[in-house]
């Protein structure tokens, strides 16, 4: 071999290092195996703790949380805890998203309302266990990019509003089933009179820390139930300024 084709070789050896090699920051999330990060998420953090519902766990396991969280967490997305989505806001821990998804008993045949788009993933979650699903964001930011990430993600029957959740989205009302994830300090009386007869309502009520309640509308009354102490971000209202 001569000098030209030796230089050559190293030359194209070190091109190619550069741009396919395997130490850049950028390809690192790629090299993630992710579907095995999702299978250990719901089998060590949700079946193991309960979470029975087929459908709700193969939800857990098709949807892919790491889309769903800014980049700099995206190695972080299957792990047992909240994450911060931007706007002092968080996507709420897999298992606290299993376990409201399976309180509302979904058939696949229902209408769903949300209050607390956030990232879109509870969105995305729903969307695989009822028909349709309405669900509303109060900050601009938030509510865009959500929109947005479940457009590209093919979501027909998911529809992002913009908007005040307290208020609940009487244009779509009665809902079969709502969740609430954002806490107000008292049961919004919009999402009550929005619920279905024999629907039910999954809410985390209370000021800094709260319960986790179950709620079953039955002959026009209220049956409440407590679930669990949860810790979720405060309901914001819109009020005229
Ligand atoms: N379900 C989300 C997590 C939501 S965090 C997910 O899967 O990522 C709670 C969200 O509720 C935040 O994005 C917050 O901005 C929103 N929120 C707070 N008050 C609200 C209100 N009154 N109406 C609608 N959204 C509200």
């Amino acid at each position: 071999m001569n000098k030209t084709w030796l230089v050559g070789l190293i030359l194209f050896l070190a091109i190619t290092r550069v741009v396919f090699g395997q130490d850049l920051p950028l390809k690192a999330s790629r090299r993630i195996d992710f579907k095995n990060l999702r299978e250990q998420m719901v089998s060590s953090q949700i079946e193991a703790r309960g979470i029975k519902d087929k459908a709700v766990l193969n939800a857990m396991r098709k949807i892919k949380r790491h889309l769903f969280v800014p980049q700099e967490y995206r190695h972080l997305a299957y792990i047992d805890s909240p994450l911060p989505i931007g706007e002092g806001q968080t996507i709420s821990q897999p298992y606290i998203v299993a376990l409201m998804s399976e309180l509302l008993s979904l058939s696949g045949k229902e209408r769903v309302l949300e209050i607390g788009t956030g990232s879109g993933y509870q969105a995305a979650i729903l969307a695989e266990l009822a028909a349709e699903v309405y669900t509303i964001e109060i900050l601009p930011s938030l509510a865009q990019k959500a929109e947005k990430l479940l457009r590209s993600l093919g979501y027909e029957n998911i529809k992002v509003k913009c908007g005040d959740g307290y208020l609940g989205w009487e244009e779509y009302a009665p809902f079969d089933a709502i969740i609430v994830t954002c806490a107000p300090e008292q049961i919004p009386p919009a999402l009550i009179e929005q619920l279905k007869e024999g629907g039910k309502m999954v809410i985390p009520l209370g000021e800094r820390y709260q319960e986790l309640k179950l709620i079953k509308k039955k002959d026009g009354k209220i049956e409440i139930e407590s679930i669990i102490p949860v810790r979720f971000v405060p309901m914001q209202r819109d009020l005229p300024r």
